[in-house]
Order: C-alpha cells, then structure tokens, then sequence
C-alpha cells in the first residue's frame, strides 16, 4: 500500500507516568549486558579481534558499557571487499524494496526505543529527553529518506520529442565509507548510513570510539530488517591505525564524514589523491564544525530568549556543532539579559545524566574533559567570569568527566574563545551597540553553520534572515534540535561541504545520475 506522508516522530512527554518509569527500568535492564565484548561484523558475520577499546560511562569511568573490537587494516579489507561485491546486485535493487529495508529497521527502533535511549545516556551522558529525541531522529532519518528514494527512484521522461524515448535516473555511487560521530552517536549514524543503503551504496561504517556501543545498534536494526550479508559493514577502529586507509582504499566511493573541521579537511584532502586500481573519483559529504552565536535584540521577549541561550549552550554540555556558543546582546537590553542568564545559569544542577533532575551532565570522556578545561583557561584569560558553576564534589570525586557551565563576558571578535569552536559548555558574551554590528559580529567567524535571534522587530528578523549567513537560521528560537525535512540541516564555509541532511537534496549526493535515450 501506500506510505503515509512523512512526519517527525514525537517528543517523550514525561508528564505520563509510564514514561517516566520507563526509563530507571530500560537502565536496570542494559546495565545487565554492560562489560559484554562486541565483533566487528562484516559480511554477514561476526569479527572478532585481539585489539579491543573499551567504552566507558562518563559520569563514573570506571563503569565499562562494553568492550569493543577494533578494525585494522585487514579487516578494512575485508569489509571494502565484501560492500564491493554486494555493491553488484544492490545496485540494481528496486528503489522502492531497498525503501523497505529502511522502514523495517525504523520498526525496530521504535520497538526498542527505551533499551536505546538508556544506552545513550549511559554511554555518552545525555539527558533523557535529548537521547529520545536522538533515537528520534534516527527514526525519521529512515522514515524520510526511505521516502525520498521513492521519490527520486522512478526514471524521468526528458523531453517530448517525437520519436525519442529519454530516460533520466540515477545510481548509487559504489561503496560509501561512514565516519560518524559520538554526539548524536545513534541519529547522524544511522542517517548517513540508511542515506547511503537506500541510494544503492554498500556502507563500511565506522563509529567514533567513545560511542561505539550505541553503533553497534545499528548491527541488530539491519539485521532486524534483513539486510541482504555486506551491504552494512561494522568497523569500528582507531583513527590512528585505519582511519586514513579507510579514507585512502581506491574501492571507496563516497565518504560521508560528520564531525571537527581539522578531520573534515584532512579527508577532503586525502580523498582528492587517486590511488592505484582506483576508477573513479571520491565524493566527500562532510559536516563539520560552528562557532554560533545568538543575538538579543532590545526588545526581545526575555523569559524566551534565557531559556533558549541556557539550552542552546549547555544542553548536552554543549557539545553540539549546534550549539551557542557566542551570545551577542545589544547594549540597551545588556544589564537586564546578562542578570536573568547568570541567575537561570546558577540555579541548573549539575549532574549524571542518568539523574533527570540533572540539568548539565559530564562531558563526553577524559580528553574531552581536558580539552574543554583548556579553553576554560584561555576564557578566562581573555574576559570576565560571569557564571562558573561546578558539579557538586560528590561526582567529581567518582572521576566524573565534569567541566564548570562557563560563562565569560566582556568578549570580542578578535579572542580565540569567539573564534574556535570548543563543543563543551562554555559561552561567550559579546556586546553590540546597534543590531546590523551584532549581525556583522555574528558573521565573524570562518563558520557558518547554525544561528539565532530573539527579536520582536519584524525589521530586524527580515534583516537577519538575509544578512545573516548561516546554513539554519532560527528565529525567536534556539539555535539546536533541528527536525529531519522541517529543519533540513547542514551549513556552508568551514562548517562543511555538501547538501543539508534530512533534506530534499541529500540523497542526490550518493548517486550518479544516468541517462538512456533511445531512438524509436
Ligand atoms: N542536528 C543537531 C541539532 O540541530 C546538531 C548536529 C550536530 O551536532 O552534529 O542540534
């Protein structure tokens, strides 16, 4: 029968009952499994290997989710080997029954959305409304894209030319390798790989160490759907042995990357080199990083305005490309805002995440920890101390991966803290006299990814959606959270290369188009 239209999957409502309960017991139950080895799987089967990484709870590091192995070189092989001979008869797969695929492992994870989320919180520290919207989102990606490719999949008459038939459609590029990121370690994961399946392209995936438990999921959804063997290949690994043989391998066609800008442009770079045996060029999808910022007019609804900045920059410790990271206040209304952010500020808990009391969790591992703790230290060399609260002694005497939420003011253009992108919770506040200089600084990074203003002049939000020049732009909203098709997302500049993702033009990236016209 027909699909239903597309719409987004809806957010947990915790004033039920059931859902609040649900979750203490989804963790009880997977803590059960915590510490369990994990294969690679390639070609159908399980791998295992002597490497192993464990992956640990950031709220008590000495809590193992699981031990995962790690892809070498051979294993690289052999899982770029396997997706190059599914490639032959995936390719030809009707578009509409590779669709199916999607929608079954959608099932499966609505089937299993609570034992996913508990992982998530668990594994990377996110808060449990964040982590269901992350599954969420994993749902729609394969709910839309399975769509999509319906959409695109039927060839297209070109022309009306009497006695000419032209036939215009399109074919997956070959083998796709997944670089994901820990973030939105389900969600970005399985959007790039059901993105590069549906298209055709066998998929060599690749999760990020610290969240690769949560990847391991997507070896049971496909399974669950009945993927035919080699079309979904699990490889996790570490950067450092495999990442750029993976980058490198002359059977990768397409590279589909999110995560920082140094990684981002060393695979652009890598990938331009055309290596022996190697037939075509590479394509590289790669979303990177942002410095965004959110502008308060003077006559923004503040009640509004504080809520969004505080979520937009310290929900999941603001380790978003998302995230704010750069408040740009307008003089007249500076005093007032700065007051109401540093009282909302202080008065979040900090805290597992495990704990929904916990506003602002650890976060995500100790290098994390460490790096944000560095930039803490050239924040507060370069401003003000606004706001620098602590988590409590208790968690960070467990080991806890805890940084303070950080707010500095007194910030401008040229400091490294309004320059470089952290992905941790510390906020810069800048100031601007007029509201086309607080656009101009708003502007000013190498970035350009997400953004927001709170404003109540028409004017003002006219002005801003054309002058200032990011890829999502929100409007008396946060600069997070972005839907699948309504806030179809990506951004340009240093923020990344290729088409938005969960959006209209995304799939066209892991395709050739074709064209057959025949004399009739
Ligand atoms: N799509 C996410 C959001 O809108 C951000 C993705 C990312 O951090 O990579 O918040």
């Amino acid at each position: 029968g027909e699909l239903e239209p597309f719409s987004n999957f809806p957010p947990v409502d915790f004033t039920v009952k059931e859902e609040r309960e649900v979750y203490p017991a989804a963790m009880s139950k997977i803590r059960k499994d915590f510490g369990k080895k994990y294969a690679l799987h390639i070609n159908g089967k399980d791998v295992v290997t002597d490497d192993t990484l464990d992956s640990y709870n950031p709220a008590d590091p000495s809590e193992i989710i699981g031990t995962v192995c790690q892809a070498g070189i051979a294993e690289v092989d052999q899982a770029v080997s396997a997706a190059k001979q599914a490639y032959i008869d995936w390719r030809n797969v009707e578009p509409r029954e590779r669709a199916q695929y999607l929608l079954k492992a959608s099932k499966y994870c609505k089937e299993h959305i609570h034992d996913l989320c508990a992982l998530q919180v668990l594994e990377v520290g996110k808060q449990w409304d964040q982590a269901q919207a992350d599954i969420g989102e994993a749902i729609d990606f394969m709910e839309y894209y399975a769509r999509e490719m319906i959409r695109l999949g039927d060839p297209k008459r070109m022309g009306n030319s009497p006695g000419e038939f032209s036939q215009y459609f399109y074919q997956g590029k070959g083998v796709a390798a997944v670089i994901a990121p820990w973030n939105f370690p389900l969600a970005i994961s399985v959007g790039m790989v059901a993105a590069a399946i549906v298209c055709g392209c066998p998929v060599v995936y690749k999760p990020a160490g610290i969240s690769s438990v949560v990847g391991h999921g997507l070896v049971d959804m496909f399974k669950a759907a009945g993927l035919p063997d080699g079309v979904f290949n699990y490889t996790p690994g570490r950067g450092s042995v495999m990442g750029d043989y993976l980058v490198d391998h002359p059977d990768i066609a397409v590279i589909a990357f999110t995560g920082s800008m140094e990684v981002g442009l060393r695979i652009q770079e890598r990938a331009a080199k055309v290596h022996p045996g190697q037939e075509h060029c590479k394509k590289v999808i790669a979303e990177m990083g942002g410095k965004n910022a959110i502008i308060i007019d003077d006559d923004a609804d503040l009640d509004e305005a504080v809520l969004g900045v505080l979520y937009a920059s310290f929900g999941f410790q603001g380790q978003k490309c998302s995230a704010c990271s750069r408040v740009i206040v307008l003089d007249s209304i500076y005093d007032r805002f700065v007051h109401r952010l540093k009282e909302a500020a202080e008065s979040v808990k900090l805290g597992p995440a495990e704990d929904p009391s916990n506003y602002m969790g650890p976060v995500v591992d100790k290098a994390a920890q460490k790096n944000v703790l560095n930039y803490g230290k050239i924040a507060e060399e370069e401003g003000k101390v606004l706001v620098k609260h602590e988590a409590p002694a208790e968690y960070l005497s467990k080991g806890g991966c805890y940084t303070p939420l950080l707010i500095v003011e007194g910030i401008t253009k040229e400091h490294r803290i309004a320059q470089e992108e952290v992905f941790g919770p510390i906020l810069a506040v800048m100031r601007a006299s007029t509201f086309l200089e607080a656009v101009d600084i708003a502007n000013s990074t190498k970035f350009a990814l997400t953004g927001a203003v709170y404003s109540r002049s028409p004017k003002n939000l006219e002005y801003a959606s054309r002058e200032f020049r990011v890829g999502n732009l929100y409007l008396n909203k946060p600069s997070v959270g972005a839907l699948v098709e309504r806030h179809s997302f990506g951004g340009f500049k240093m923020s990344g290369v290729g088409s938005k993702s969960g959006g209209p033009d995304y799939l066209l990236q892991f395709m050739d188009p074709r064209l057959v016209c025949e004399n009739t």
